[in-house]
């Protein structure tokens, strides 16, 4: 969709820190980090946000895949890290590409706000 940024940044219009790259997912830094490592990972495909998502199965799991994978390389995995999908004004979205947040590499407290 070329008025969506997350579309211009799979695109190479938009420039972007990108973690990894893969068929369908694209993995880049966020620009406005709120961790030590703030990862976000996308479907190539333009869709919209996780209730979307979810229809399509393969690629839900290439976008959970390639979140494991920057979390595994960001040497995350102990003591943990988070995936945070923000669906929906209410609940902060403000990009309707969907995204998850690879957040880790400080204590991450819960609830979140
Ligand atoms: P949301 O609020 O929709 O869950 O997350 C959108 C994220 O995109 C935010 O964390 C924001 O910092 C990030 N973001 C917004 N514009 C850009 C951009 O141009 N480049 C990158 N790398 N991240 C962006
Ligand atoms: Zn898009």
């Amino acid at each position: 969709m070329a008025d969506c940024l997350f579309c211009r940044i799979v695109a190479g219009e938009v420039p972007a820190t990108i973690v990894r790259s893969d068929e369908r997912t694209l993995a880049f830094a966020d620009i406005n980090p709120q961790a030590p490592t703030h990862v976000l990972v996308i479907p190539k495909a333009h869709i919209p946000d996780v209730a979307a998502l979810a229809a399509d199965a393969e690629t839900l799991a290439a976008v959970h895949q390639t979140a494991a994978a920057v979390a595994d390389e960001a040497g995350l995995t102990r003591p943990g890290w988070r995936l945070v999908f923000n669906t929906g004004p209410g609940a902060g979205q403000t990009v309707f590409h969907a995204h998850g947040h690879v957040l880790g590499g400080r204590p991450l407290s819960w609830p979140p706000g």
